[in-house]
């Protein structure tokens, strides 16, 4: 047997690496560590990169939601309207925000928030709708967006999976009110740690969303409201900004890998399903198929070598956490979440590697069949 090991990730700096050092050997030096000159150029630069007019560097991509939320308005009474597939960071968000996460299924080709389900969930007490571009892809935001102005709610786009993915051409987070982006360190853009922004083109909003971020102070000492401690340190952000010039390679080779995939994995269908690609703006996040035998496939891709992960297995209202939100049955994502499988995706992949993890799959793909 041979002895391949293909992690499903690696998170190590690599063409980064001189510049993410740079970075940090420039903090270091200079002795400022929270809301500095790093935070204030990253908040631009990331801006202009997303297409926003602003940008607001929080903790990470839950306090980003949960902060537009709250700089919305958005509390408690309130409800907002989500995908139960998702991480369960993007409801628990709302939950920050005391509002309370109402579940809409999704589409069952997109896997994002379907439309029509989101028409029904609508009621008296909805505030806005969250969709999340699961998986670097955008959500319907036409027929959300149509939904949103007809209904007056606010749209607020979690991006945390989906730097510089667009939608029918529009850069996702410059869409709805605001875009919420997480830099977890798995994420497209990634920092050594937990980081977030919020990118608008409200200057009202971003000011508010500043203010929260910092305890609510308006000036030193004087607290114009409750707000949190949730700023983006001058580490990350300088982390971030040698990171940044980076993405638009990084997300090419993450399409290229994807189309790599897509070509060789259609000979394993039916036994392995690949979402189809709604949107040439998809930024593949993750590279997801569906299995009716996944558990199966799973387990004779890790004897191969090859590692696997499964985004997500619970549905957000089946977690016990979010037991007394407003009870939702979202079947299409029941069984999504228990078909999907995520493959080995990201720049550092080789065609080498992804070719050998496709040709073990179409392999196996027949062994589930037979
Ligand atoms: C990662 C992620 C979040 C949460 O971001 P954190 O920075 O970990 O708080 C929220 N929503 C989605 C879709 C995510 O992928």
């Amino acid at each position: 047997m041979t002895a391949r090991h293909i992690p499903f990730m690696t998170l190590a700096p690599r063409e980064d690496g001189a510049a993410v050092r740079g970075a940090i050997e420039r903090v270091v030096a200079r002795g400022w560590y929270v809301l500095g000159p790093e935070v204030e150029a990253f908040e631009s630069e990331f801006a202009a990169a997303m297409g926003a007019a602003s940008s607001v560097g929080v903790g990470n991509g839950t306090d980003a939601i949960a902060l537009i939320l709250r700089a919305l308005g958005i509390g408690p009474g309130d409800e907002v309207i989500t995908t139960p597939l998702s991480a369960a960071y993007s409801a628990l968000a709302v939950v920050m925000a005391g509002a309370r996460p109402v579940f809409a299924d999704i589409d069952p080709e997109r896997l994002t928030l379907d439309p029509e389900q989101v028409a029904r969930a609508i009621g008296p007490r909805t505030r806005a709708i969250l969709p999340v571009h699961l998986y670097g892809q955008a959500a319907d935001m036409e027929a959300i967006g149509r939904l949103a102005s007809r209904h007056n709610l606010a749209v607020v786009e979690d991006c945390c999976q989906a730097h510089l993915a667009t939608s029918g051409g529009r850069p996702v987070g410059t869409i709805g009110i605001a875009g919420a982006f997480s830099f977890y360190p798995t994420k497209n853009l990634g920092a050594l740690g937990d980081a977030g922004a919020v990118v608008t083109s409200d200057r009202a909003l971003a000011d508010r969303v500043r203010r929260l971020r910092n305890g609510g102070q308006t000036d030193r000492y004087h607290h114009a409201e409750a707000g949190v401690n949730s700023r983006l340190d001058e580490m990350q952000a300088a982390v971030l900004r040698a990171r940044l010039p980076f993405l638009r390679g990084w997300t090419a080779r993450r399409r290229a890998l994807a189309a790599r995939y897509r070509s060789a994995l259609a000979a394993a269908s039916p036994a392995i399903e690949m979402p189809r690609e709604m949107d040439a703006g998809h930024v593949y996040h993750l590279f997801v198929v569906r299995a009716k035998a996944r558990a199966d496939l799973q387990a004779r891709l890790a004897a191969d070598g090859i590692e696997t992960l499964i985004h997500y297995p619970i549905p957000i209202p089946r977690q016990p956490a979010l037991a007394d939100t407003r009870p939702a049955d979202c079947p299409i994502a029941n069984r999504a979440c228990e078909e999907i499988l995520s493959l080995p995706l990201h720049p550092g992949l080789s065609d080498e590697d992804a070719d050998a993890v496709a040709a073990a799959i179409v392999n196996k793909g027949s062994g589930v069949v037979s």
